[in-house]
């Protein structure tokens, strides 16, 4: 099941923070690392700083782009420390502990780490379903992101041990949620369509988008109801038959 929680690291640039990366997760039972466009790959640095656990590093999926990352996770979680500009919903880090768990007994579901010093961009937050906070100390509230990755991963794995034996969060029993990637394609379609309409306009698209993200992330369409949004965005862009 801890291999269902993927952890992904977005454009590092120590490899150092790679290898304790890898350390962090495998003390906590979890081995699946994907790295987004690293800004180094993984060198002896990175390895000193995994011991033991370069296994996890040597295994780690390298790919440019955090859609690539996370396009088969039905629950994208991504990590900040500080809110943004344009709030969204927001967890705790138990309660990401446990919907990681509860969520991965389905579907891979991701983790999302951002850069030492700049963090995750507004595009890659709202890629996002959910954004987690170690609720640290205001006045200085920013981990290492090897730190952040262990602080994490011990809250699923608290929750994974207090679940062995098989019980889940009976609500989340039937839902299929949709992969990133169709919910990808859905918001490409929906705007593709809003632009066909002349609702949003090439060049200034404003905050809709972003703001449209939010509402449908937050209602988190199951997978059923996500092909009729689409359906709905097809029969609009389709010209209609006089009656
Ligand atoms: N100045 C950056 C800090 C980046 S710290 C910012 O404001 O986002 C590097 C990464 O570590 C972050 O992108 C996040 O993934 C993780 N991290 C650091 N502190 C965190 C905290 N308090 N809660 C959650 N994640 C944190």
């Amino acid at each position: 099941m801890l291999d269902q929680v993927r952890i992904v690291l977005v454009n590092t640039s120590h490899t150092g923070n790679m290898g304790s990366a890898a350390r962090a997760m495998k003390t906590m039972g979890l081995s699946n690392l994907v790295l987004v466009d690293p800004q180094a790959l993984p060198d002896g640095n990175a390895n000193a700083l995994a011991a033991g656990a370069s296994d996890i590093l040597a295994s780690a999926r390298i790919v440019p782009t955090l859609q690539e990352a996370i396009a088969d996770c039905a629950l994208v979680i991504g990590t900040s420390a500080r809110s943004r500009t344009l709030s969204w919903p927001m967890l705790g880090p138990r309660e990401a502990g446990a919907k990681l768990v509860s969520e991965g007994a389905k579907h891979p579901v991701a983790l999302v780490f951002g850069r030492e010093r700049t963090g995750l961009t507004n595009d890659e937050l709202q890629a996002c379903h959910y954004h987690v906070a170690i609720p640290a100390n205001p006045e200085y509230s920013s981990l290492n992101v090897a730190m952040a990755v262990q602080t994490l991963c011990y809250e699923v794995r608290m929750h994974w041990l207090e679940h062995q034996d098989g019980s889940v969060d009976e609500q989340d029993d039937v839902v299929e949620y949709p992969s990133a990637a169709a919910q990808e394609g859905f918001y490409q379609h929906l705007e593709q369509t809003l632009l066909q309409t002349g609702f949003i306009s090439e060049g200034h698209p404003g905050q809709v988008m972003s703001k449209l993200r939010r509402l449908f992330n937050r209602a988190r369409p199951e997978a059923v109801e996500l092909n009729i949004l689409r359906g709905i965005l097809t029969s609009v862009q389709k010209p209609h038959p006089p009656r």
